[in-house]
């Protein structure tokens, strides 16, 4: 049979929307009229009717719920990625540490700023001054 002439083929996404019954009255009777006089629409058609009923007559599938284990899993997982990035950074920074430590050798005497700590202190809490610390310098 000759295929119609002037309105062009219906395209998939509108013989699907015909299937659907998504098309108004007048864009189905015109879709029909093409189809019936259109060797390849009409084959279009029948191939998503064919797949449509071939999809309609598989078995549903039930989505797997979630189980608290499920859950409990990932959660543990999250944590034990948290825990291992802080071990890692901890490990970096004692391994900094002891780097210097190594290297530097005697810094000679560690003297705290003290004074900076009791107006940071004045100034946080508005109290008076902070009793004098009881030791000396650090060694
Ligand atoms: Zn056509």
């Amino acid at each position: 049979m000759a295929e119609s002439r002037g309105a062009g083929h219906a395209g998939g996404a509108r013989l699907s929307a015909f299937l659907d019954d998504e098309l108004d009255d007048a864009a189905a009777l015109a879709l029909t009229h093409h189809v019936t006089g259109c060797d390849r629409c009409r084959q279009e058609l029948e191939a998503l009717r064919a797949t449509r009923s071939a999809l309609r007559s598989l078995p549903a599938i039930q989505a797997p719920v979630l189980t608290a284990e499920v859950r409990s899993l990932r959660r543990v997982r999250h944590w034990s990625r948290r825990v291992v990035a802080i071990s890692g950074l901890t490990a970096a920074a004692l391994a900094l540490g002891a780097a210097a430590y190594v290297a530097g050798g005697d810094v000679g005497e560690v003297v705290p700023p003290v004074e900076r700590f009791l107006l940071d202190h004045l100034a946080r809490t508005g109290d008076g001054p902070m009793p004098a610390p009881l030791g000396g310098p650090v060694r």
